[in-house]
């Protein structure tokens, strides 16, 4: 039997617990230079029939968790719309082309989403290459770590918000004009919600803001039958850590301390979205599902 993410085994050794050598990139930073190299599940995820012909739009779908977001709805029947900076263009190719693979529509739009004209044109063009949209995941964002407050500059300040949290609200609001009943919206937030690390200010405020959004937006979007949701990772091994997202004497360490030991991999993190974009969640709104190791969250 060959291994899958229906595959039992014991969650402290399915992956093995990463000391990755010393490595730094410029933000955004590219996947495919990342070492250790992330599992995306390009070998292990099976789809079922989740999202036969449902159509995604996933910010950040070039790389880590977006990536394997994308080619698992891809595998479940979906079409699928990456967006992702300019200078990812190799890892946006490489992610099309797996898209591909499972038989589905891939469509890449490059571009700047703290810009809300592009975030605007970027549902657009999402919403005429795939024939409509019916999944948002809002995922792209943004960590630059700053030790000290007098160090976190305004630009970084509103940089980090524009991205994170205005481009959520930009996007989803000219969504919501394509989303009809059924539809789902899937934030991205993370254990910085609840657990800020002083040196991720910035970062920790918009990931509890998307928290709050994600909240009230779902109360608001339930009668129009417009389920919305969040994913909150803990350490995972990305490439968004390695481009000043983590001080780099703490990227050998990285995720070492949750309670299963190590880091997750971005493969560990899509059947959570497969599970809020299909209707086996139809019942589940406004929920945050928390995929950290095992670390206590409120
Ligand atoms: P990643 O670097 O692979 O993905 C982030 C993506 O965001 C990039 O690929 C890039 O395309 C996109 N992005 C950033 N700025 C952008 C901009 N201005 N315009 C357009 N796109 C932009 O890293 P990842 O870890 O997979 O991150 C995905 C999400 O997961 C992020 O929201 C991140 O905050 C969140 N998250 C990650 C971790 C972790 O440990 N890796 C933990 C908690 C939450
Ligand atoms: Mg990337």
């Amino acid at each position: 039997m060959s291994t899958d993410q229906y595959t039992f085994d014991d969650p402290v050794s399915r992956y093995p617990s990463i000391t990755p050598p010393d490595q730094e990139q410029a933000e955004p930073g590219l996947e495919s230079q990342l070492q250790p190299v992330p599992d995306l599940g390009e070998n292990t995820y099976r789809g079922t029939g989740r999202l036969e012909g449902r159509k995604a739009l996933v910010t950040g779908g070039d790389s880590g968790i977006g990536a394997a977001t994308a080619i698992a709805f891809a595998r479940e029947g979906a079409d699928v719309a990456i967006s992702y900076l300019p200078s990812e263009e190799q890892d946006a190719v490489r992610i099309a082309g797996l898209i591909q693979d499972a038989g589905r529509t891939a469509i890449t739009i490059p571009g700047d989403i703290s810009d809300s004209a592009f975030s605007r044109q970027l549902v657009e063009r999402a919403v005429e290459g795939l024939g409509g949209l019916d999944i948002l995941v809002n995922n792209a964002g943004r960590q630059i770590y700053v030790e000290n407050l007098e160090d976190l500059s305004d630009e970084q300040f509103d940089d980090t918000l524009k991205t994170n949290v205005y481009a959520m609200f930009w996007i989803t609001k000219a969504a919501l004009a394509h989303l009809g009943p059924g539809s789902t919206i899937i934030n991205t937030t993370s254990v910085q919600a609840y657990n800020p690390s002083p040196i991720l200010l910035d970062y920790a405020t918009t990931k509890a803001a998307i928290n709050a959004f994600t909240k009230g937006l779902a109360q608001q979007l339930a009668p129009k039958g417009i389920r919305v949701n969040a994913v909150a990772p803990g350490p995972v091994w990305t490439v968004l850590q390695v481009s000043h997202g983590q001080p780099p004497e703490k990227i050998e360490q990285f995720g070492k301390s949750t309670p299963l030991g190590r880091a997750g991999q971005p493969a560990e993190l899509a059947p959570a979205y497969v599970f809020l974009a299909s209707a086996e969640s139809s019942f589940v709104s406004g929920e945050t599902l928390q995929v950290n190791g095992g670390m206590p969250t409120p």
